[in-house]
C-alpha cells in the first residue's frame, strides 16, 4: 500500500488522518508519509524509501530507533507480562535513577504523557501554595491540558490556534502569559499578581516555537523572582530532560527548579512521562498527601524497562559531548551552505536539539521565531524530504539528533542541503 492510499484510508476514520495534528504535514503542504520502520537514524516509509531522521518521534529517539539495548530490555520485560496495576520493582529502579541523576528531584510520580505530567505539575503547584493562577510563556508548549492551550507553541503554533476553542474562559483567565527572553516583562507582572501566581511553568530551552535558548541570566532571574513571591518554578523538561545534559536544561545552566516534569526520553520511546520535586512538595501528592493524581497505568512495566535501558545508555562518558559536537557539525554545515548559496538563515542549538530560521537574525524570542520566512522553510522541508531527509515539518519545531547520527549521515545531510537550499530561494 502507497502513503497516499494510507492516507486516503485515515482521513475519513481518524480527524485529519493523524492521531497528533503536526504530523499531518499542514503547514508545510502535501501528505505525511506512513512509517513501517526505523532503524538507527532512519525511518522507512511503506514505499521502502529510506530517510535521515531529525524528529526522532519528536525527541525520544535520542540514541537512535530500535537500539539493541532498549530492544533486549522489553523483550525482556514482556516475558512477565503487559501490566500488574500493583507496584513492580522497575518502577523503584526508575524513581531512583532520576532522583540520582537530577538533583532538584526528590521524589518522583510517572505518568503516561507529558500533558499528563504538567498538568499534574500545577495542580500539585495550586494545591501546595493555595493560589489560582499560573504564569506560562508565548510559544512554549507543555501538552494540551487546558491551563496551557493560551498562547501555546507547537502544533498549536503551527495551526494558528494558539489559544484553543473548548478552553473555557474562566480557565484561561487563570493562565497569565509572558514573553520569553524578556525579564522586565516577568518583573513587571510579578509586581502586579506575584501573591496570586501558584506556579510558573516554563520550556528551559524552548523547542516548540522552533528551539531558542534562554538568555544568560534569563533562568537564574525567574528562579529569583519565583522565590522572592513565593511561585513555584516548574521547568518543563519533556523535551530537553536527558537531551540538552544529563540531568536535563537545569543541569546545563545551574538553575534548580521546584518542580520538573519529564517525558519523551525516559520511556525510551514508550508513552512516558514524570514530575517530580522537594520532597515537602511531592508528599502532598496522593495517597501520601491530599492532593488527588492517578493512572492506570502508570510505571507501566515494559515502559520502565525501555525508559531504563535508555537511561543506561545516556550514562555512557562524552554522551552529551559526542552528541553536542555532531549537533554542531550538522548546524555549521547547514550554516555554510545557506551562506555560499547567499540564503538568509540562521541556527540554534543546545546540546542534541536544534533550530533552523530562514532570518539573517539570531533569533532569541518568539517574535523573531514568528518573522522568521516559514514559506522559504516549506520550500527547504519538501526538497529535503525529496532528497531523503526528514526535518519537523513545521517551521516551529526543534529538530532533535540521536547518537546514531554517524558523520556521514550529517555530510549526506548537507548534500541534500545543498539542493534544497536552492529550492527553498525559488
Ligand atoms: N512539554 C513539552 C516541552 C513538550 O515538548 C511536549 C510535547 O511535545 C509536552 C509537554 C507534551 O508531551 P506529550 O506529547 O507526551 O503529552
Amino acid at each position: 500500500m502507497t502513503n497516499h492510499a494510507l492516507f486516503q484510508r485515515a482521513l475519513p476514520l481518524i480527524p485529519g488522518g493523524v492521531n497528533s495534528p503536526v504530523r499531518a504535514f499542514k503547514s508545510v503542504g502535501g501528505e505525511p508519509f506512513f512509517t513501517a520502520r526505523a532503524d538507527r537514524a532512519y525511518l522507512w516509509d511503506v514505499e521502502g524509501k529510506r530517510y535521515i531522521d531529525y524528529v526522532g518521534s519528536w525527541g525520544p529517539m535520542v540514541v537512535g530507533h530500535n537500539h539493541p539495548h532498549v530492544r533486549a530490555a522489553v523483550e525482556r520485560a514482556i516475558q512477565n507480562g503487559l501490566s500488574f496495576g500493583t507496584p513492580c520493582p522497575a518502577e523503584v529502579a526508575m524513581a531512583e535513577t532520576i532522583v540520582r541523576l537530577v538533583p532538584s528531584i526528590d521524589m518522583v510520580r510517572m505518568v503516561n504523557s507529558g500533558t499528563e505530567a504538567t498538568m499534574s505539575a500545577i495542580r500539585l503547584a495550586r494545591g501546595a501554595t493555595g493560589r489560582t493562577k499560573i504564569v506560562k510563556f508565548e510559544g512554549c508548549y507543555h501538552g494540551h491540558g487546558d491551563s496551557f492551550l493560551v498562547k501555546a507553541g507547537s502544533g498549536a503554533l503551527t495551526f494558528g490556534v494558539p489559544t484553543s476553542p473548548g478552553v473555557p474562559k474562566a480557565n484561561a483567565d487563570l493562565t497569565l502569559t509572558l514573553p520569553y527572553n524578556d525579564f522586565q516583562a516577568a518583573q513587571a507582572l510579578f509586581a502586579e499578581h506575584g501573591s496570586d501566581i501558584a506556579g510558573l511553568i516554563i520550556e528551559p530551552v524552548a523547542g516548540n516555537m522552533n528551539c531558542i535558548a534562554p538568555k544568560e541570566g534569563y533562568l537564574q532571574g525567574l528562579r529569583e523572582l519565583c522565590t522572592r513571591h513565593g511561585t513555584l518554578l516548574i521547568f518543563d523538561e519533556v523535551m530537553t530532560g536527558f537531551r540538552v545534559a544529563l540531568g536535563g536544561a537545569q543541569a546545563h545552566y545551574g538553575v534548580t527548579p521546584d518542580l520538573t516534569t519529564f517525558g519523551k526520553i525516559i520511556g525510551g520511546g514508550m508513552p512516558v512521562g514524570a514530575y517530580g520535586g522537594r520532597r515537602d512538595l511531592m508528599e502532598q501528592i496522593a495517597p501520601a498527601g491530599p492532593i488527588y493524581q492517578a493512572g492506570t497505568l502508570s510505571g507501566n512495566p515494559v515502559a520502565m524497562a525501555a525508559g531504563l535501558a535508555m537511561l543506561e545508555l545516556v550514562q555512557e562518558p562524552g554522551f552529551y559531548d559526542t552528541l553536542s559536537a555532531r549537533t554542531r557539525l550538522l548546524t555549521d554545515g547547514l550554516q555554510a551552505v545557506a551562506d555560499g548559496e547567499g540564503i538568509p538563515f540562521s541556527t540554534n542549538r543546545v546540546g542534541g536539539m536544534f533550530g533552523l530560521f530562514f532570518t539573517r537574525e539570531k533569533v532569541g524570542s518568539y517574535a523573531q521565531a514568528l518573522a522568521a520566512d516559514t514559506n522559504m522553510f516549506n520550500r527547504f522541508f519538501h526538497g529535503m524530504l525529496e532528497r531523503g531527509v526528514y526535518l519537523a515539518p513545521s517551521a516551529f519545531e526543534a529538530g532533535f539528533l540521536s547518537s546514531a547520527h554517524s558523520d556521514e549521515d550529517i555530510a549526506a545531510t548537507l548534500d541534500a542541503a545543498r539542493g534544497a537550499m536552492r529550492l527553498a530561494r525559488e
